[in-house]
């Protein structure tokens, strides 16, 4: 592997960081994060000895304190159910091991239905820059179907707080809900609108294993419905100015989720808390992947004992390639050459097989800098990633 073609200073190579609060107050039929709902517990029992525990994690990371944050993301689980006080334990913590970024994006996940506005306010005055609120729909009866925890009155107060307080927000929605009609979408799809997000994540509902609705499957929309439904999106967004990027996200100019797209450059990312995973390149320019123990209590015990991990590997060739196309396949707009080998320390040389047969089946493009999906690519992107499955 030709590993000189990463980029030798660490220093300048941008890191994440995200940061797991697994906790809900309802679990979602739909869900297959790793979230667990709060039955026999206060989030108060739990938020202390929890944040102590990221705070211990992010102690021990130093191996990577020179790198730079250009991103910190705090995801769930529900992170709004933390209060302010804690999220500012975290972002501190953080910013005295790693240098942070003047302009760092600081995410934070909301539900709708745990909205306390001095929390929002909270939230803003340590720090967080950008709330993404889980709206999922504003339709009363697919909240119920979908077993929301807040209806479209709190959605609709939430977000316009939300808009207020912040110069950054992004909703997110589904589609291809039990029994939804375009009708149904395009109302969604206005309401959205007129709370003037800067960021639209818009997904497919998919049924996932080991889920509620995996047992007891809800009445979906035909294939077909869903993809006129894909397609009503993106045209409607396109319409007010929002930008397709990636398979699910939507920006306004200058609004493109910084965090995620680290993830689909295959950027380097460090996770804190239970579950969450960290893909790193290492000084000797090996890419190092590990995850933390997925149950909170499993995962507040290993910090006790100072080993966090499970499943510490040094990534492969094959695995390197496969990764870096899984992700960077799904922008829309592709991406530059030349971040192949910086991100991989592989030459593109070394795919040109499979970038030929992908060529030839009019899945990609390739121009003197970009690689591209081409709009059928965008459509079959299984069938393009298993070009890349191969051993090299
Ligand atoms: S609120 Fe979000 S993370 Fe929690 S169960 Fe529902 S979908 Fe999952």
């Amino acid at each position: 592997m030709a590993k000189n073609l990463i980029d030798n200073n660490l220093d300048n190579k941008p890191l994440s960081i995200y940061v797991h609060i697994p906790w809900c107050i309802h679990k979602c039929p739909y869900c297959d994060f790793n979230s667990h709902e709060l039955r026999n517990s206060s989030i108060e029992d739990q938020e202390k000895i929890y944040t102590d525990a990221l705070l211990s994690q992010i102690a021990i990371s130093n191996d990577y304190s020179r790198r730079t944050i250009h991103s910190i993301f705090f995801g769930g689980g529900t992170p709004s159910l933390f209060s302010p006080d804690s999220i500012n334990r975290i972002i501190l913590a953080i910013s005295h091991q790693f240098k942070l970024m003047n302009d760092c994006e600081i995410t934070l996940e909301a539900n709708p239905g745990t909205m306390d506005k001095s929390y929002f306010e909270g939230y803003k005055q340590v720090g967080v820059n950008r709330v993404s609120l889980g709206i999922q729909s504003f339709n009363n009866g697919h909240l119920k179907i979908l077993e929301r925890i807040h209806d479209k009155e709190q959605a609709f107060e939430a977000a316009q707080w939300a808009r207020k307080l912040f110069s950054n927000i992004n909703l997110d929605l589904m589609f291809a809900l039990p029994n939804q009609t375009q009708t149904d979408l395009l109302e969604d799809i206005n309401t959205a609108l007129a709370i003037k997000p800067d960021h639209i994540s818009y997904y497919h509902l998919t049924i996932e294993p080991n889920t509620i609705f995996h047992k007891f499957p809800p009445s979906l929309p035909s294939e077909d419905d869903s993809a006129d439904m894909g397609d009503i999106i993106i045209q409607t967004l396109a319409e007010h100015n929002f930008h397709h990027y990636e398979t699910s996200a939507f920006a306004k100019e200058f609004k493109h989720c910084r965090h995620n797209m680290n993830y689909w450059e295959f950027g380097d990312y460090l996770g804190f808390g239970a579950g969450a995973h960290s893909k790193i390149t290492l000084e000797d320019n090996h890419q190092k992947r590990f995850s933390c123990y997925k149950n909170p209590s499993q995962y507040i015990d290993s910090i006790k004992k100072n080993s966090p991990f499970i499943e510490e590997k040094l990534l492969t060739q094959n695995e390197l390639i496969f990764e870096f196309m899984m992700n960077a396949l799904r922008l829309n707009q592709g991406f530059k050459k030349k971040l192949f080998s910086s991100n991989t320390g592989i030459s593109l040389d070394q795919i040109k097989k499979e970038l030929d047969e992908a060529k030839d089946k009019k899945l990609l493009v390739e121009t003197s800098d970009m690689i591209k999906p081409t709009i059928l690519g965008q459509q079959f992107l299984n069938e393009l990633l298993q070009i890349f499955m191969r051993d090299h």
